[in-house]
């Protein structure tokens, strides 16, 4: 089937290329980069295209602006891989004027934009939907560099290198949904509506919500009107929002389609997420009616005194009656999203997720359970961004007893690899002083083993962002003024620290 495209372009004579630093399918998938993009399309005066690490077919001396969206932390090296193939210096003060002006936006630079400073001429900080057409704007204009730079500071969200910044925060006035359907996209032909943004439950080492405050969420109407919208040209609709069911009106949402389904319109639904305490009968039969099998709680930690003190107030009793209504009505398989390497963590908590897989296992006979643990990874921007990260000696022994533990039960258990986390929570707490390090290890290709033996060579202090941060001193990232503020942060990792000395 081939794309389906629903807006119209304009074009231009500015020629900006929206680049994704990953495979084009996942491009596609992106809701955030695939609305940039179309933005882009439909403004006069913009002629826009789209590349991505397998795909970048584009004349870099006809560009004018090249603009990245990063979502990941080790997405740095698409990008560096993006630059290398049409052989644009990596670093910004090696380019000149007749190169392309280059810059980036999404949730890895709105958490910490200071490891890739060096990198791009400036970045967006916050919500982008407003802040990248007002960039658009003055992109227009065709100013020498310095000038254009000079015009572009004076938009909220906008960060020069150097400068403070305003992260922006946007109501959500128009719902998001995806631009272009397509076939290759790594969710096939669906079209996902942005439902909310943030979250309110606020687990204190959780960017999705932070970097996202306040909670907001799209009116009923413009959702319904966005279904019906995707429903005309396929089957599959996702509904996105890292806490759906906080929408005021998310059951009403779940209804529309339910009363569609069984009028006998064929609907394939998909959410993204369900908080455990939030999972009702009514929210699943209408999943299983969609066709979906499967669903996704995220637990944290199985000992209630860990998830109090990161503030995933989800009680034992919540747990076990989500799995119950999971498979009392029709799932077929249940993920319990966990972490280990909490601060505070001890054997004793790891032990109670052996205690606690056993108790739903029995009682749940005839739905899959799995468990999918990853590890803490200290974020900017959060009440646990001054936090340690734990050892990666210990993270793997208690992966290994969990898996012999959970095994032993007949719980099938996956795990993220402790030795990237480390590298993530490296990245993820940087400042511009990695830069040089991080085009070392894309030379190497970005295997795992080159990490240590370049950060070592080019002499990278990461003590820091491994043995965590000093509470009294400025960190690279308090650069962004934003609202709450580093001072609300800290008042509330105190809180939880006494939660866990009680
Ligand atoms: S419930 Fe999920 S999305 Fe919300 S703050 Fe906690 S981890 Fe983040």
């Amino acid at each position: 089937m081939a794309d389906i495209k629903l807006y119209s372009s304009y074009s231009g004579d500015y020629n900006l290329v929206l680049a994704y630093p990953a495979q084009e399918s996942f491009a596609l998938s992106s809701l955030g980069y695939m609305w940039l993009f179309m933005l882009a399309d439909m403004t006069d005066g913009i002629n826009a295209k789209r590349i991505s690490t397998d795909n970048t077919s584009c004349d870099c001396n006809k560009t004018d602006a090249l603009a990245f969206s990063i979502s990941f932390d080790f997405d740095y090296n698409g990008v560096l891989k993006i630059l290398d193939k049409l052989k644009i210096p990596f670093f910004k003060d090696e380019r000149n004027e007749n190169h392309p002006l280059i810059f980036a936006g999404g949730p890895v630079i709105t958490t910490n934009p200071r490891p890739y400073e060096k990198f791009f001429d400036f970045m967006l900080i916050g919500d982008g939907e407003n802040s990248f057409l007002e960039v658009l704007e003055v992109l227009k204009l065709k100013l020498p560099k310095q000038e254009l730079l000079q015009k572009l500071s004076e938009i909220e969200g906008v960060y020069i290198p150097h400068n403070k910044v305003v992260k922006r925060t946007e109501r959500l006035e128009n719902v998001i949904y995806t631009p272009i359907i397509s076939s290759n996209s790594y969710f096939k032909n669906t079209f996902i509506i942005e439902v909310s943004r943030g979250c309110t439950n606020r687990c204190a080492f959780c960017t999705a919500s932070y970097t996202n405050l306040p909670y907001r969420f799209n009116d009923f109407n413009k959702i319904i009107d966005a279904i019906e919208l995707g429903l005309k040209y396929t089957d599959n609709i996702a509904l996105l929002g890292a806490q759906l069911s906080a929408h005021p009106q998310f059951s009403e949402i779940m209804k529309y389609l339910h009363n569609k389904m069984q009028s006998g319109q064929n609907i394939n639904l998909s959410i993204s997420s369900l908080r455990t305490d939030a999972i009702n009968p009514d929210i699943v039969k209408t999943l299983v009616l969609g066709g979906q099998k499967h669903t996704t709680i995220a637990i944290e930690a199985a000992s209630e005194r860990l998830r109090r003190f990161i503030n995933k107030n989800i009680t034992e009793d919540q747990i076990i009656n989500a799995v119950k209504i999971a498979k009392e009505n029709g799932l077929k398989g249940l993920k319990i999203y966990s972490m280990i390497g909490i601060p505070n963590e001890n054997d004793n908590d790891i032990a109670e997720f052996l205690r606690l897989a056993k108790l739903l296992k029995e009682q749940n006979k005839g739905i899959n359970i799995e468990f999918s643990f990853s590890s803490f990874v200290p974020k900017p921007q959060t009440p646990f961004q001054w936090e340690k990260r734990e050892t990666t000696n210990t993270i793997e022994k208690r992966q290994h007893y969990l898996e012999k533990g959970l095994s032993k039960i007949g719980i099938e258990a996956k795990f993220s690899s402790a030795k990237w986390d480390f590298w993530q929570t490296v990245l993820s707490r940087a400042d511009e002083n990695i830069a040089s390090a991080l085009v070392e290890i894309y030379k190497n290709q970005g295997k795992l083993g080159s990490y240590k033996k370049v950060i070592k060579e080019l002499g990278i202090n990461i003590e820091k962002s491994i043995e965590g941060c000093n509470v009294n001193e400025s960190l690279p990232w308090d650069i962004i003024e934003s609202r709450p503020g580093k001072d609300y942060l800290f008042e509330e990792y105190q809180r939880l620290m006494k939660l866990i000395k009680k």
